[in-house]
């Protein structure tokens, strides 16, 4: 690639939200309905005559998404039909915003962003079926959260980690799914490359159903606009597509202004003064909102986790849930939440990889190891009753025989306790220093560091129940 180009990409992303019921109507909002045209009524199939009613449901999760990102809400908001003709949106025209989005402004992931609004989904309609075209009204109407960033991303692995930490952050919200593999959340990146100040000639491409469609997509576009230039040619304005067997985008058509969608406010809705209304009252919702992704990743971080712990456990809500339930029952003690999260994030997770029948999405982690037990070992760890290795030993019992018994309990029952007791251990380190002269005879001469081999030693004599610490002192003692 020619580095002399810089690259610029906006991101368009649309989020379905979770609601009860549809944004104009009361037909479900259920994303996993199968069977097609189960969840329509007049509105959402667009009948004439039929009038919409706003979902505040809906509106609440757009000014809560807007809160947390430190966006202005508007106090005067309003919906606009944007006319366009297409069988899945039988009306002909959708209902959006247009000037007056709910939200302006705002960052994540140190993106700048440029408005939230709130639109309706469309049908999903499908022309793989031969000679026709088929229908699905059940996504008709679904509220639609549309976000636009400015052009303030540089690489395709930035846009694709700034639509993770949005999908993590409406999860985090709960406010949808923003499953990718389910069209739940869909993104349209904006790409132009330039070698000066002035952004070059931008291409749209539409419906990156994965993150990796994402970056390879983005990628591709890149290397596409500089061939291009390079070639003396030009870039052309456009919309494309993204073909995901070949790998390759393609012109799909060439932009609409959007004085062509004839864009008017709608007039079957009331006008939204947010200040009147005080269930939407942004500061009310911003102090409702859950702890936000990068508050975990701080918190977690000032508890001394590493940083790909503190990843796994703000990402994975499963684990995550996990590790807050361990930490709590330690009371949060930094010495012993470490410990565990190591015992959770390697050995346990281990113990998962390595299972065919527990996947980590599926499993309850805390049905395998209760958190009980997980803090327990923690607990006993710092208190010196068992190594590091019984841990690891009553974590695998615990794990393969799904047992809930305490860990004290089971570091006797499997023989763990360690050896601490210097009376008991002196003897089994003057057999040892009995039975090696030779590395005795190193350290009297000066290379202390074979004390770490009859450290050894002494581990293998007592099976791995000897206190390592005590047996290292013990020696030093007893040879000078
Ligand atoms: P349009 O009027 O073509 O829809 P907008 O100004 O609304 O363009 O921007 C749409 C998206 O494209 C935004 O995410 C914006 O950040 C991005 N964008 C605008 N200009 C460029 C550019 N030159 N290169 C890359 N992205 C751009
Ligand atoms: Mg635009």
């Amino acid at each position: 690639m020619n580095e002399a180009y810089k690259v610029t990409i906006g991101l368009e992303v649309h989020a379905e939200l979770k609601t009860q019921t549809k944004m104009f109507c009361n037909s479900k909002n259920d994303p996993d309905e199968k069977r097609p045209n189960v969840n329509v009524c007049p509105v959402c199939m667009g009948y004439p005559g039929t009038l919409p009613v706003a979902n505040m449901e809906a509106i609440k999760h757009v000014i809560r998404v807007g809160t947390a990102i430190n966006g202005t809400i508007a106090d005067y908001t309003e919906f606009d039909r944007k006319n366009y003709f297409y069988p899945d949106i039988p009306k002909g025209y959708q209902i959006t915003q247009y000037k007056y989005p709910f939200v302006t402004g705002g960052e994540l992931a140190g993106v700048k962003i440029t408005r939230i609004h709130l639109e309706e989904d469309t049908a999903r309609s499908s022309h793989d079926t031969g000679d026709f075209s088929l229908v699905d009204f059940n996504r008709a109407g679904i509220p639609l959260m549309e976000l636009v960033t400015e052009p303030v991303i540089h690489s395709a692995e930035q846009a694709s980690m700034f639509a993770k930490e949005l999908q993590l952050l409406l999860q985090t919200l709960r406010v949808g799914e923003a499953n990718m593999e389910k069209g739940e959340m869909r993104v349209e990146a904006n790409i132009s490359v330039s070698k000066t100040d002035t952004f070059g000639t931008k291409c749209e491409v539409k419906n990156l159903n994965s993150f990796r469609a994402v970056e390879r997509a983005i990628a591709f576009e890149v290397a596409r606009h500089i061939k291009l230039l390079e070639e003396g040619s030009k870039v052309v304005q456009e919309t494309r597509g993204w073909d995901e067997v070949k790998e390759v985008t393609f012109s799909q058509r060439v932009k609409e202004d959007s004085h062509d969608y004839r864009y008017f406010p709608e007039p079957d809705l009331p006008k939204i003064v947010i200040s009147e209304v005080p269930e939407l009252n942004p500061n009310t919702l911003k102090q409702s909102l859950p702890e936000l992704p990068w508050e975990k990743r701080e918190r977690l971080t000032k508890l001394g986790l590493k940083p790909d712990d503190v990843e796994v456990f703000v990402r994975n809500r499963n684990w995550g849930d996990y590790f807050e339930a361990v930490s709590k029952t330690l009371e949060n003690e930094p010495k012993k939440v470490l410990l565990a999260v190591n015992y959770i994030t390697s050995d346990l997770a281990g113990l998962i990889k390595k299972d065919e029948t527990s996947s980590f999405d599926s499993l309850v982690i805390s049905d395998k190891v209760p958190v009980s037990t997980m803090a327990g070992i923690a607990e006993i760890i710092v208190e010196g009753l068992i190594s590091s290795a019984g841990a690891k030993k009553i974590l695998s019992h615990t794990y393969t025989n799904v047992v809930k018994t305490d860990p004290r309990v089971l570091a006797s029952e499997l023989d763990l306790v360690q050896k601490s007791d210097e009376g008991e251990l002196t003897s089994i380190v003057q057999s040892i220093i009995d039975a090696n002269p030779n590395v005795v005879a190193e350290y009297k001469s000066g290379k202390v560091s074979v004390v770490q081999f009859l450290v050894g030693q002494g581990m293998k004599a007592t099976k791995g129940s000897g206190n390592p610490a005590v047996l290292k002192s013990l020696f030093e003692k007893i040879l000078g």
